[in-house]
Order: C-alpha cells, then structure tokens, then sequence
C-alpha cells in the first residue's frame, strides 16, 4: 500500500486534495487581498477577516469536531486582544510575546471551561459558556484600572520580526494570512488524526467513544483548549490589525457572529469556517447600496443559506466533488486481530462476583456471578428485562455497581471508567447499534483500531488494523462509505468490526442477531463461529436458542436479575427453572 492511496483514504485526514483546496482558497484570498486597493477600508476588511477566520476555526475544533456548543468564542476574541493590547501598550512587551501570551492564556480558560463538560453537557454547557461571556465583557468593560474600560486601548503597535518592520498594511495583512493558512492547515490535520477522530466519535456517541477507549472527558477539555487559543490567536492578530481596541468589539453577540460564521461555512470544516468568515464580513459591503434595506437582506440571505444548506456552503460544494468511487487498498495481511491468547487455558478472563445494580427500588441485577474462560464462548441469556443488557453496562462501567466485585484478567476493575476498562481488553458492542454516524465505515473501525492498550504505533498499522477487521467482517469493499449508508445489518457487523480492530481481550456481544432478517442471522451465526475457532473469549446476549446452543460452551441464565443456572449448554437447557422462565413451556417432552 503505497502512502499516496493510504493519504487519499476518505477520512483518514482527506490528505493532499483538502489541503490543496485549502491552499487554493487561501491564496485567493489572498490575491483579492493584494488586488484590493491596499489600503484603508479595504484593507481593514481584510484583516477583520483574516483575524475572525482564525478564532472562528476554533469554532470548527470545538463545535464541528467535538461537538460542544460554546458561546463564548468573542470572548476569548478579547482575552486575545486584550493580552497584546496591555502587553504592548501597558508592559512594552514585544509584539510577538503579546501574541504567545494571548495564546496560553485563552488555551488555559479554554481548558477550564472545558473542565464543565465535566458535569455538564449540551445546553447546560451552552449556558455556562454564555455566562462566561457575560463575565469576560463585564470585566474589559468595569476594571477601568486594568483594562482602561469602556474608553478602549489605543496606539497599540505592530510587530518588527528579525529586524523587519512588519507594520505596513499589506504586510500586516500578509502576516495574519500566513497565521490563518498554518491555522487552516492544522485543523485539516487534525481532523485525520487520532485525537480528531477521538473528537469526531465524542461528538457522534459518548458512549461509544467511551467504551472504544476514548477519554471523553480530556477530548473535550483539549478541544475546548484548543478552540480557545485560536481566539486568542486570532484576537491578538486583530489588536494589532485595528491599533485601537475596546470591550464592545468582543461581547456575546459577536460571539453570535464568528458562530453564525462558522455555522454558514460549514462547521464540519475549517475551509468551510474561512468561506464562511469571509462571506459574512464582504457580504454587507456588498449590500451596503440597499441603504436601509440592508440589514433585512443580510438576514434574509443568512437565513436562506443555513436553512437550505445545513451542512454550510461548503458541505454543499465538497458534497458535489466529493469522490465515489471505492478507495483502492492492496491485498489485506490478515492482522493477528485477537491478542496472544492460548487457547485451552482454563483461567477466567472475566470474574464477576455477585453483581447487583438496583434502579431505585427495582433491582435489575440482583447477585449475579459468573466465570468466563480465556477462549470459551459465554452466552447470558433470560427473558426482555431480566437484567442482561444492564449487566454488561456494569460490567462494560456505563453503570456504576450497587454491589459486587468486576476482575478482569485477575485485575479489579470494578471502579474503573469504561476507557480505562477498554484500555485493558474489554470490549462490547450494542443492542441497540451506536457507531458514529458523521464518520466512514472505514473511520468508525479505526477507532476501534487506536484503543489505548492495543500496541499500535503510528497511522500505518492502524489503518492496516481496521481494514484487517473489515475484511474478517466482509466489508472491505464498503471502507469508503459514510457508515449511514450501510444497511441495519452491515452496521452491526462495523460495530463488531471496530471491537476486533482493538484486539480485545474479551468481546462483549448484546444481541448482534437482533433486528436482522434470516440470512443475515445465519451469516451473523457463521461470523460468530469463526470468531470462536479464533479463540476469541466472548460474552454473547442472544434470544436465538439454535445460534446460542451452536456457539456456546457456557450458559448463565438470568431472569428478574438473577441467576438461575449456570453450565453447560446441554444441561443448562434442560434445567425445569430456564424451561419454566425462559422457554416458557417444555421442550421436546415425549424425547
Ligand atoms: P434485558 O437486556 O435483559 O432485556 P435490561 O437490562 O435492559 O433487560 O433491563 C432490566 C430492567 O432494568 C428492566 O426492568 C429495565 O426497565 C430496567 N432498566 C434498565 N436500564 C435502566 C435505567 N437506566 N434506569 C432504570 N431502569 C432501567
Ligand atoms: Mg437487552
């Protein structure tokens, strides 16, 4: 596989096309930046746009990437500005320190705002975020001694660099546009890349991205740092662009604007984000002959676009070249796709000691205990609502356990976070599917691929580890597509394919068969054997008692949340308490 086909993948950072495309759009900007008359208004509105495009690129990391609504980017706008305002004007700093300092400082709020989507998430978060605004305007505004006030700072520098004197406008300019195009192409690397992905999978499935290893918690911290230094950066550039800055340039509603900004664009990419930027600073120039009208038609035309074009005006234009045609990949080495396990040893991957998770009064686990042996196959079967799926969101640390003791591979795990869990082998799949349906096929597998624990180093064998899983799951051909576009049945083998991409230790399974017609029940049956000639150690939830008898070699029977029997498949079925409750008559009497 040569680099040129693994960089053209669909997803994997989209590769050389998007960063050509994004070279191309900059160095149009650029042009009609150099063409303008350089000076005065022109010029200004070229520098707005420049600086607004680098913080609103932050909104693309944050929002479009991770998917945390913050309303506070004219915020940090104004951390920035202020920070090379006072520390040029106030401290004499040089320019270029000014400009570092506005960046760590808006990265550390970022981080600590980040720190409420601890406890907090989508509107809640949304609100914090607004009130962090309202306090930042209210501070630039009222700590006269410190930031001067309401009456602003003026006469604030540009910057000299190695003896050149970078204050001449166009020289300016050209120095944001350089800053906006390393910006740019650093979000397009960071799409393709693991932490990119892990914000993807964040913002598609918490859960999922949980229990793949991903640390929500810490993606959406760092997503929030970074966002927050590209305003910095982005509003230390724009003090020196305007030389004179004041508190009501950064207040919510331009939070509103760099968001509608973004939002017009395309919040999915920073190309969008820039077309977006630049669209909504020229287009009431443009307008401005309507007069009084002017304000009505550039709502109107905002409205227009993000209601007929949802994905922005760049989800529309990268939809219509966006290519089709399958990715060609080379012959698939079969990776060893389960860890280094042999086969036969009788010691239990998996040890659950009397299990209970009580809903208020209802006990939905009550006692469980169970033993799965390295390499055996373990199915877990009762009546709708006796506990079974609950029992693997404790085991998997979606649920915290109102009693009982979890060991995996003789380690306690019974109070670990479910990516701790992950970390160390424990892998499941959903009842009902949860893969990330902003993603490729090819994608949701290599975040299964890169779950911590699981020795991958570097891009390569991630990629040649997702498509190992895809090809043992038969849908090589499908890597290219957006995983929605997969029928019900082929989602659930992705789902399967992204936990054998991580070389699980143990394989937790909540009905793969459900919601799949006949022949796609008996392919699922095949798959499932293969998996146990693999010598993968797997828990299996599933209604179909021939694909359970087929594949098991240990049963646990649950119902109301208890155990009922525990054994061999043949004994297991025959024990009147699992006739009784689960069969709900007797099998086979006269026999
Ligand atoms: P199964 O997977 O065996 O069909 P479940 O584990 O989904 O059963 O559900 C067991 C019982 O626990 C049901 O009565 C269900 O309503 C209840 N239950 C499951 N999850 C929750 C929850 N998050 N909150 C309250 N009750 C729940
Ligand atoms: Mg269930």
């Amino acid at each position: 596989m040569t680099k040129s086909k693994t960089a053209a993948l669909p997803g994997t950072g989209q590769g050389s096309r998007n960063l050509l495309i994004a070279a191309l759009a900059i160095l149009a900007v650029a042009a009609i930046a150099f063409l303008a008359p350089a000076q005065g208004y022109y010029l200004n509105i070229m520098m707005q746009a420049a600086t607004y495009a680098i913080a609103v690129a932050g909104i693309v990391i944050v929002l479009g990437y991770c998917g945390q609504l913050a309303l506070c980017q004219a915020a940090f706008l104004g951390i920035g500005a202020y920070c090379v305002a006072l520390g040029t004007v106030s401290y004499q700093l040089p320019f270029f320190v000014g400009l570092a300092i506005a960046v760590v400082v808006t990265g550390i709020g970022g981080i600590f705002l980040g720190f409420a989507s601890l406890r907090l998430g989508g509107h809640y978060l949304a609100m914090v975020t607004i009130g962090f605004q309202q306090i930042v305007t209210l501070v630039l505004t009222n700590w006269i001694s410190f930031t001067r006030g309401p009456d602003g700072v003026s006469g604030i520098p540009r910057p000299t660099l190695f003896g050149f004197d970078l204050s001449g406008g166009s020289t300016y300019l050209a120095l944001c546009l350089i800053f906006l195009i390393a910006v740019t192409l650093f979000a397009l690397e960071l799409k393709g890349s693991r932490l990119g992905r892990a914000m993807q999978a964040v913002r598609d499935n918490e859960i999922a991205a949980a229990t793949c290893g991903i640390n929500v918690f810490r993606t959406k911290t760092v997503a929030f740092g970074i966002s927050a230094a590209l305003g910095g950066l982005g509003g230390g550039l724009f003090a020196g662009a305007f030389s004179y800055i004041s508190p009501d340039q950064f207040t919510f509603n331009e939070s509103i604007v760099l968001l509608t900004m973004a939002l017009l664009g395309g919040v999915q990419s920073p190309i969008g984000a820039l077309l977006g930027t630049v669209l909504l600073v020229v287009l009431p120039e443009w307008l401005r002959f309507l007069r009084q009208a002017y304000l009505a038609v550039y709502g109107a035309a905002v409205i227009a676009i993000m209601v007929f074009l949802p994905r922005g005006v760049w989800g529309l234009i990268s939809e219509r070249f966006a290519s089709r045609t399958p990715a060609e990949f080379g012959p698939v080495t079969p990776l060893p796709l389960l860890s280094q396990q042999v086969p036969g040893t009788s010691d239990a991957v998996l040890e659950v000691d009397g299990l209970a998770k009580h809903f208020g009064g209802l006990k939905a686990v009550d006692g469980v205990s169970l033993k799965v042996r390295r390499g055996s196959v373990h199915a877990l079967i009762g009546p709708n609502g006796s506990g079974k799926t609950t029992f693997l969101n404790v085991v998997s640390g979606l649920y915290t356990a109102t009693a009982g003791r979890i060991r995996l591979a003789g380690d306690d795990i019974t109070n670990l976070p479910p990516h701790e869990r992950t970390r160390r082998g424990l892998c499941r799949t959903y009842q009902n599917i949860r893969i990330f349906r902003g993603l490729t096929v090819l994608e949701n597998v290599m975040i299964g691929a890169e779950r911590p624990g699981n020795d991958v180093s570097g891009p390569r064998p991630t990629l040649e580890r997702a498509l190992a899983a895809l090809d043992f799951v038969g849908l090589s051909k499908t890597a290219h597509l957006p995983v929605g576009d997969l029928s019900y049945g082929h989602q659930r083998y992705v789902e399967i394919a992204r936990a054998l991409a991580g070389s699980p230790e143990i394989l937790l399974l909540d009905e793969p068969a459900a919601g799949l017609n006949l022949t796609e029940k008996q392919d699922m049956a095949k798959l499932l054997q293969r998996l146990r000639g693999h010598g993968l150690t797997i828990v299996i939830i599933d209604h179909d008692m021939k694909l359970i008898e087929r594949v098991a070699d240990q049963i646990t029977v649950l119902n109301f949340g208890r155990g009922i029997a525990d054994g061999e498949p043949k004994t297991v079925l025959s024990h009147p308490e699992v006739i009784a409750a689960y069969l709900g008559e007797p099998r086979n009497e006269a026999a």
